[in-house]
């Protein structure tokens, strides 16, 4: 973090993601730690909605912010976090929330600020993250979709790269050419039409 800090210098905004690993005291004691690196937010501390809101309670004072991620995107209640006063703003993924409706709808009933990320998607995924950020009223929070340039390859002929730290607004096309290039093996493919399958019917069932 010393490191990054020398590096980024004061201006830089520099996060930290837990993934959820530490327990409260870890975590509180991580956070002290850090206090002297200025960070704009801590995301994902601790795995549990309680710990998080704990947390929260007991390093107010130090003025740095909690960020929740899988409380959101992992939850059965993607408002629980919210509502429990148990972050200070949420990391909005559009694929995994349903879509880029379903995000804007939990951003609205959460209140709290976003920050729109990747799940490391393609180009064609990488669009929607641009479309929802571009679509909430509000966007303190630089984007996380910087993401296309850690890939070898996409399935269009025009990544979405970052130029000067934005994204263009658009909808990339995927191309045959590049979709062959990196086409599964059969087995793989037979995997994931299964697995959409199961995830239609699931679909189904909760919308009942
Ligand atoms: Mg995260």
């Amino acid at each position: 973090m010393r490191a990054v800090r020398e590096e980024l210098g004061p201006e830089g905004r520099v996060r930290i993601d837990a993934n959820g690993a530490w327990n409260v005291d870890e975590a509180e004691r991580a956070v002290h730690a850090l206090a002297e690196f200025d960070l704009e937010y801590i995301e994902q501390p601790c795995a549990a909605v309680e710990e998080l809101a704990e947390l929260r309670e007991r390093i107010a004072y130090l003025d740095i912010a909690i960020a929740a991620d899988e409380s959101v995107r992992k939850a059965d209640d993607p408002l629980r976090v919210a509502r429990a006063g148990a972050a200070d703003l949420l990391v909005i993924k559009a694929q995994p929330l349903g879509g880029v409706h379903a995000a804007l709808d939990i951003v609205a009933q959460a209140g709290l600020p976003a920050v729109v990320s990747s799940a490391l998607d393609t180009s064609i995924g990488l669009s929607m993250g641009v479309a929802l950020a571009a679509a909430l009223p509000e966007l303190d929070y630089d984007c996380g979709l910087g993401t296309a340039s850690l890939f070898l390859a996409d399935v269009t002929a025009s990544p979405l790269v970052a130029r000067g730290g934005a994204l263009p607004l658009e909808r990339p096309r995927p191309s045959a050419a590049e979709l062959d290039r990196v086409a599964a093996d059969a087995d793989r493919r037979d995997w994931w039409l299964d697995r959409l399958r199961r995830c239609y019917a699931a679909l189904e069932l909760t919308r009942g």
